[in-house]
This record gives C-alpha cells, structure tokens and sequence, in this order.
C-alpha cells in the first residue's frame, strides 16, 4: 500500500471520530442513545427453570477498585430472587444488572461485617419502590441480625415518613419500607418451588458465626462462602457443586502493603494488613480443595486485597485454573435445570 492511501484512510478515520463526537454532543443524539442503553437495563429477561446467578459486587473493604462494589451474589429462578450479603454499591450493580429488584424476596447475609450488611436500606428501597408491598424485606442471618435490623429500621424510619408523604401510602404502603429479621441456624433454612437454601458454619474467627450458604434447584448448585479460611467444612458442604463463590486472599500482596506501611511509619495500617491475612482464604491450595470436592467451576469474589489494576488481579488469576475464573461484577451465570451446562463468561 502506498504512502497517499494510508494518509486518505487516516484521514477519513479521524474525520469519521470527530463527526462521531460532535454528534454525541448533540443532545438529540445523547438521548437517543442514552433510550437504547435504558431499554436494555431495564428489561433483562430471566430464562425459564434455569438458576440464574449474577456479581452484584466481589470486592473486600481492603484495597480499592473502583469498578466493584463490595459482597453481594444474587440468585434468580422463575420464582425466587435472593442476594447473599448486600455490601456497599450493591444496590446499583443489581440496578446495572437489570434485575427486577421489586421481586426480591430476602437477603440472607453471611455474617454481621460491615462490607456484607451496609447496603440493604438502599436495596431495600429500590425493593419497597419497585412492588409497593406491604411485606416487610427478609433479611436472614446469623444471631445478631435483629439487631442489625433492628436499627435500620429505626435509622431509616425518617425516610420512609418522607416517602410515604411524598408518593402516598397507597402506592408505597409503610411497612414495605421496613426489613424484618430471621435468625437463621446451619441446615435447611429456606425451602419452597423447588429451591433449597442450607446454611453452613465457616472458620472467619473470631466472627461467630459466619456462614456460608448453599442454593440448590433443578438439580443444580451454587455456594457462596463469605467470608473464611479455606476450610473443610465448606468443602464438605459444597461437594458436588456446580458453582462455588469462594473468599480469596492474595498474601504475597498484603506481605508487600505490610513492609511499606511499616516503612513509612503508618503501624496501625501495619498491623490491620496482617491481622487480616488470618481469617480469609490464602490463594494457595484453593483450587486443588475445589477440585478435591468436585466443583464443576470455582468463583473467586471478596477479593483482598481489592484488586486496582491487573498487576494485581494477576495474583488472583494465576491461581486459578479454567473454567474457574476470578469474579468481576455484573458476571452472570445460567444453570439449566436438569443438566450439566454453566452459560457464562
Ligand atoms: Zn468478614
Ligand atoms: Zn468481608
């Protein structure tokens, strides 16, 4: 190709990206494109006796990354829809997710942390908004969540009179405003149209209990661990699990911010970087348990440290061997009933 035709190409490829931009500027455009991205949002349709799981956020409070919200794992089916812990920026995940958040019906949380618990009033809202019930959100979890419940409640209580006065208790009864508590222990905790919810101890000592919970329907399976070390009585529970979402530390990492902080004089920062490295899941070994126990594809979420860029999310990936994967948010899973396929990234 000469000299001249690669000039005309770069030129008309230029010309064609400045008109592109102008035009984006042009209201008119704007809003037609900013039509077609709600279109799509807003309707998301589920597909029929398939187990339908999405990261609705798969950072830790460690770290930064912007692009993820902090614990949250919802499961769809036809009839249900469920989040695992609702950490913070949940709430727009599951909106980006374009999940029909006026049907969710519970969240069960792993345990009582902040990262897994902070965002269920703006859930909770999007939830009251959505359906107008006069159902209270069920918010399942272990000894302890009615007082968590309890005070977002009355911490909310102001913003629901607002609500109410503002759209009318027709539209937006008061009670549906409010979450109610169900203590759960391990076993079955929820069962009902062929969905089954068992909950499970997990090692994230000193937090007593954590839990992790196991979701079977049509066969199929997923298990999300919260927050723990790799331990055997998740495996135990998990056997045979089609997905697992599994906590993931990178201890090579955290070994580095701990020498820097000391460096630089910042102990306490010191300090809270190693005490953290004891009650999650090093790398190592992770995928060998997983396999161990015959899971068809392990998740890595709860990612400590939060990874900011793929330098560090390396650490995560190299652990890992396909299909398994590292979660990202809005990744979305589809398990047929009665069979063996995984649709997914
Ligand atoms: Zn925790
Ligand atoms: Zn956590």
């Amino acid at each position: 190709m000469s000299k001249r035709f690669w000039l005309i190409l770069m030129s008309v490829l230029v010309a064609g990206l400045a008109t592109l931009m102008v035009a984006v500027r042009s209201e008119t455009v704007a809003l037609a494109l900013i039509e077609r991205v709600l279109r799509t949002q807003m309707v998301s349709p589920l597909p029929a006796e398939t187990l339908t799981v999405v990261v609705c956020g798969s950072a830790s409070p460690l770290g930064s990354a912007p692009d993820r919200a902090q614990a949250c794992i919802a499961v769809l089916t036809d009839q249900h829809f469920f989040i695992f812990d609702a950490g913070s920026g949940s709430q727009a995940r599951l909106s980006q997710a374009g999940l029909p958040l006026g049907r969710l019906e519970g969240v069960f949380l792993t345990h009582l942390h902040s990262d897994h618990i902070a965002e269920i009033p703006d859930v909770n809202l999007s939830r009251w908004a959505g359906s107008g019930t006069t159902e209270p959100l069920a918010v399942y979890g272990p000894r302890g969540v009615e007082q968590v419940v309890a005070g977002f409640n009355q911490a909310y209580d102001t913003d629901r009179d607002y609500r109410v006065a503002h759209h009318g208790a027709d539209f937006l009864p008061k009670t549906g405003g409010q979450a109610k508590a169900l203590t759960v222990d391990p076993g079955v905790v929820f069962s009902e149209a062929g969905l089954t919810v068992t909950a499970f101890t997990v090692d994230h000592h000193p937090i007593n209990p954590a839990f992790g919970y196991r979701v079977d329907y049509g066969g199929r399976s997923v298990v999300i661990s919260g927050d723990t070390v790799n331990t055997p009585s998740l495996w135990a529970a998990a056997e045979g699990a089609d997905l697992v979402f599994h906590d993931a530390l990178a201890r090579p990492v955290l070994e580095v911010m701990h020498k820097v902080a000391l460096d630089v004089g910042r102990d306490r920062t010191a300090k809270i970087v190693m005490d953290v490295t004891d009650y999650h899941a090093s790398l190592d070994g992770l995928q060998a348990s997983a396999d161990a126990a015959g899971i068809q594809r392990l998740v890595l979420y709860h990612l400590v440290p939060s990874p900011p860029n793929w330098v560090v999310s390396g650490f995560f990936e190299r652990a890992v061997v396909a299909p398994s994967i590292v979660a990202e948010d809005l990744m979305r899973f589809e398990l047929p009933s009665g069979s063996a396929v995984i649709h997914g990234p």
